[in-house]
């Protein structure tokens, strides 16, 4: 559609950041630009609206994802709960260590976020090898919540991340 073309042009990329190798989808550069972040947020809001009565809470990963889980919970008159990286949540939390390709990582949600059976949509801008993604789902299963789909903005398509994540993933944007 022409809001996917006008949000695709809109996102600038970066080579070689964070590091060698990497190409960067920026997804602040859509917000410089008043047509791309409308049809952003018009996309957005059909998404929302075609999930109308089959999710209870939307969790979103930290830190781009916060910049649409919030809309997305408003939309369908639903909460709004962040996963967040270790010690930044208050409260008593639930806690999850996953092996990176080099170390490891620790994510956090808070423990009253979401209730045994209710169902759960995850936000993130972007999915590469899926590992957050990933991480986030299991995470949520130690509150009882079923991950019943995850949304992000961008896929690098090549990486096939979506494979690997225990749930249906719905992107708006390939690369
Ligand atoms: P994954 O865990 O799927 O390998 O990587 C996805 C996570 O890394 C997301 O939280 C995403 O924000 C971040 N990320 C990785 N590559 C990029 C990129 O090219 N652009 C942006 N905006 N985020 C990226």
């Amino acid at each position: 559609s022409e809001e996917l073309k006008l949000l695709k042009d809109h996102i600038e990329s970066f080579p070689d950041f964070p590091s060698p190798g990497i190409l960067f989808r920026d997804i602040f550069s859509v917000f410089r630009n008043q047509s791309a972040s409308q049809a952003l947020h018009s996309l957005l809001k059909s998404y929302a609206l075609s999930l109308k009565g089959q999710i209870d809470v939307v969790f979103a990963i930290e830190s781009r994802g916060f910049l649409f889980g919030p809309y997305i919970g408003q939309v369908l008159g639903i909460p709004f709960v962040p996963i967040r990286k270790k010690g930044k949540l208050p409260g008593v939390v639930e806690r999850l260590e996953y092996g990176l390709e080099y170390g490891t990582d620790c994510i956090e949600v808070q423990e009253d976020g979401g209730k045994v059976g209710q169902k759960a949509l995850i936000v993130d801008d972007l999915i590469a090898t899926g590992g957050s993604l990933t991480a986030s789902c299991q995470l949520l299963k130690t509150l009882g919540v079923e991950v019943v789909e995850c949304f992000v903005i961008m896929e690098l398509a090549d990486l096939n991340g979506r494979q690997k994540v225990p749930s249906k993933v719905v992107s708006l944007l390939q690369f």
